[in-house]
Order: structure tokens, then sequence, then C-alpha cells
């Protein structure tokens, strides 16, 4: 299958991907049978189904793709969106098995995505055409806790989540893991905290851990720490917003541009980014913001000249029509395939450096992960430990004040002695999870790309990736 982008022919989404695995299976020393069955997804559930609403019964499409069970459960989000379609679905789960066999999280790969534009709909329609999607996943066993646990995506978020639990609850009245079927959930609802702000919180230790490598930083043309540089963001949904957030608050970035479907903002000064998401929440644009200017053709943003390119929102936005346009010398892909195969040799060529998907967004399956492991073990981290290394702490430093006969700083102790709750441990496995990833990367990219200067970071992730499916089959004798 081909899209058309600016009268340049070039593959679909799901043909996008496929030719990535391809690319770095052909570097592996795994058999054609093995890599096939690799690739391919393994099933895709198409579900219509009927909703009374206002009056009448309105049809939706859903889907649920499962592209890989060489590990249960399967593990990806749900989406809602019109532009939902088998071919989007299926990728998506591709990039979700990938995801996981990358940062070791132990879920085989699958995505769904309902066939809906969300706007339209008030919260209590919402809620029944949701109720009834899961139900029918449930009733297939494409949402359990053991074997398939989606989680919000683009359109979706905590409360779809909620509704979608009580769903299993109720079907499932005994299951005392029912907590489990799903991941992303309201705090009061089994979630965890953290898990809302994951995927942004991932893109800051992404970019802070690539900053922590001077050779890698120099191969993008860049120098320095990640403070004072420039980065434009597209799409300030839940993970465009919490990476700009956070890169702009937290390690000092200029935002200069924002994008959003409706138009866009620039600042070369920075944008306050809680600012702008703040005036989008109040008016549904970004239009009359004070603090930036505002652009119209949000989509020539993307080819700003600026250090660090962060798309955080569709599929296929940097493709053949403007990749040689597109002027970072970092791009980091929050989205799922913002890049086209097309567009991936176009910015390798140009030298840009790209941080790749399947490993950049990777936070939020993540903190997924850790959320499924606390409703599984019905505690929240950080109970049983927190007040013991609170009093381990104090301990210390009582010892240290009393040999050197003066008193310890007032907000060193403060700091020291707290002992960390469930965001502390959830963040600091999350960047645990990220730079450990990095460096296994970046090693395969190093040791590779000398003799072999097609393989970049997001190959590295790749042969990564699907060795360790690979390894896993042949455990199970396949
Ligand atoms: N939808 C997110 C993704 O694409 C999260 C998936 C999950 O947490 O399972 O990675």
């Amino acid at each position: 299958m081909t899209i058309q982008t600016l009268g340049i022919t070039e593959p679909s989404f799901r043909d996008s991907v496929d030719i990535m695995f391809r690319r770095a299976v052909q570097r592996m020393a795994i058999s054609r049978g093995l890599a096939e069955k690799i690739r391919i997804c393994n099933s895709t559930y198409v579900v219509r189904f009927g909703v009374r609403l206002r009056g009448d019964i309105v049809t939706f499409t859903g889907y649920r793709s499962v592209h890989s069970e060489h590990a249960e459960p399967v593990k990806g989000g749900i989406r809602y969106a019109m532009n939902v379609d088998q071919d989007e679905v299926e990728a998506l789960a591709a990039l979700m098995t990938y995801k996981c066999a990358l940062v070791e999280v132990p879920f085989g790969g699958s995505k769904g995505g309902l066939k809906i534009n969300p706007r339209e709909w008030n919260a209590e329609e919402m809620e029944r055409i949701t109720r009834r999607f899961a139900y029918e996943l449930i009733k297939r066993d494409l949402i359990n806790p053991s074997q398939n646990v989606p989680a919000p995506d683009m359109g979706t978020g905590e409360r779809e989540m909620a509704w979608i639990a009580d769903q299993y609850h109720r079907m499932a009245t005994t299951d005392i893991n029912a907590r489990a079927c799903v991941t992303g959930k309201p705090l009061n609802a089994g979630g965890i905290r953290g898990r809302v702000e994951a995927t942004g919180r991932g893109i800051q230790y992404v970019a802070r851990e690539f900053f922590r490598h001077e050779e890698d930083v120099a191969l993008a043309g860049l120098s320095g720490s990640l403070a004072g540089k420039s980065v434009v963001v597209q799409g300030l949904g839940n993970v465009g917003y919490h990476a700009a957030k956070f890169l702009s608050e937290e390690d000092h970035c200029r935002v200069t541009a924002i994008a959003e479907y409706n138009g866009g903002i620039v600042n070369d000064d920075g944008i306050d980014v809680q600012a702008a998401k703040d005036w989008m929440g109040a008016h549904g644009t970004l239009e009359g913001f004070a603090g930036a200017a505002f652009v119209k053709e949000a989509a020539s943003l993307l080819e700003k000249p600026c250090d660090i390119l962060i798309p955080a929102a569709l599929e296929g936005v940097v493709n053949a029509g403007n990749a040689e346009r597109v002027s970072c010398k970092l791009l980091i892909e929050a989205a799922n395939g913002p890049v086209t195969a097309s567009a991936d040799d176009v910015l390798r060529k140009r030298g840009i450096i790209v941080i790749p998907d399947l490993f950049a967004n990777a936070g939020g399956v993540t903190v997924s992960y850790f959320e499924w492991v606390k409703n599984l073990s019905h505690i929240r981290f950080g109970r049983m430990q927190r007040r013991e290394e609170e009093a381990r702490g104090r301990m210390l430093i009582d010892e240290l004040e009393r040999t050197i006969g003066k008193p310890l700083g007032a907000e060193f102790k403060a700091r020291f002695i707290n002992g960390s709750d469930e965001l502390a441990l959830v963040r600091s496995g999350l960047d645990d999870t990220m730079r450990g990833a990095y460096g296994q990367m970046r090693k395969v990219w190093h040791e590779r790309r000398t003799s072999d200067p097609e393989v970049d970071l997001r190959m590295a992730g790749y042969i990564i990736a699907i060795q360790r499916v690979a390894d896993s089959y042949s455990a199970l004798g396949l």
C-alpha cells in the first residue's frame, strides 16, 4: 500500500515500519522464516457495533490488533480518531512489540483503535460508546489482565481507562486482578502516580541522556548541554505538552515554536509552555495567545531552524514532501511513526540524528508496566520502605552531626532524610529504563556505523528488539 504526499508516492505507515524492520533484519543472523514470523501481525479483530444515541442507532468500527504474543499479556493503547484504520492499528501494534522488547518491558505488542471523533460526543455518550466497545473486546479476551492490557493513546485518557476497568470488573466479578486489565487509570481507580506525564517525562530523560554523550552530541552538530537549546514541538497534547514543559522549566531549553492542528505559535526568546497550554485549553486554539506570534500554516513550523525538533502528534508528518527542508540537528520521535521510511533516508543522509519512536516514546508503556505490577501486587510502591528509609537517613544525619559537632544544612537534611514515595520510585524506574536502553542502542550504533554508515539509532533499536523477540521464540522451541 502506498500513500501520496504532495504528489510523491511513499509507503503507508505499516509499510514504513516493515521497511525499517527489513533494513535491520538484513544485517542479522536470523532465518528468513523466523524474521517473517516476527514481522507479521498475528491477528486483527474488527468489530462493528451499534449504540443507541440521540434517538437513533449509530454504528462504530473498532479494531484490536495483536502483533506478537512471544510475551503475554500483549500491550498497547486504544486510539480514538477518525483516521483509524487496519493499516494504522497494525503498524502501531508492531511498534509496540519492538518498543517493549527494546526497553525490556515483558509484554508482546498490541494496539486498538475506534473510528470516532471524540469532539462530536458528550461525556455520557462517550461512556456508553466506550463501555460497548470494551464489552466487545472483553468477551473475546482482547482485554484481560493476563492476556491483553490496553492503555491510553491519542484521543483517550484516564477517563476512558476508568470506564474500561469498570466494565471489565462488571463482567469478571471474581477476578481479584481485575484492575490490571488496563493501565493509565486515574489514581482512585488503581492508577499509578506519574503515568499521565510518563511519555513526556521519558522524552526529557531521553534528551538528557543524549546530551550526556559528547560524541553523539557532536555527531548531531551540536555542543554543550541541553540548557539554551532551541526546541520546536509539534502537538500540545499530553505528550508534547509534558515534554515541552519539562524541557523548558527544568532543563532551560527555549521552546521557540509550538505547532497545533489549527495553527501554531513562534517566539525565539522562548514560549511559556504552561501559559500556552492554558490558552489552548480555554480557547481551543493558540490564536490570540499573547506570549508569541500566531502562524496559521502550522505545518511550516516543522521546517523552522532549531536544535531539537519533537513531533508529538500524528504519524507521517515528516515525509518525502518536507524532509529536505526540515532544519533541526536532532529529531526526537515523541509520536509513533512521525517520520516516514523515505524521509528517514533523507534525514540520515543530511546528518540529522533521529532518536526513534520505539525508544523515545517508550516512557508511557514503561510506566504502564509499573502500574500493572502495582495492580497485581495490590500495594503501592514505597509503602513498606518509605519510613524505614527515612529512619535510616535520620540515624546517619544524627550521628554525623554528633561527630562533627555542628548541625548540617536544613535543606540538605530534609532532602536526604526523605524516603522515596511512589512518584519518586516511578521516575527513578523510568529514568533507569531510558538510560539503559539508550546505552545499549548507542553501543550497537557505534560498533557498526563506521563499516556500515546506514546503521543509525533506529536500526540499532530494531536490531536489539528483533533479536530479543527471536530469542524468546527460540526459547519456546520455535
Ligand atoms: N499508547 C502508548 C504507546 O503508544 C502507551 C501504551 C501502553 O502504555 O500500553 O506507547
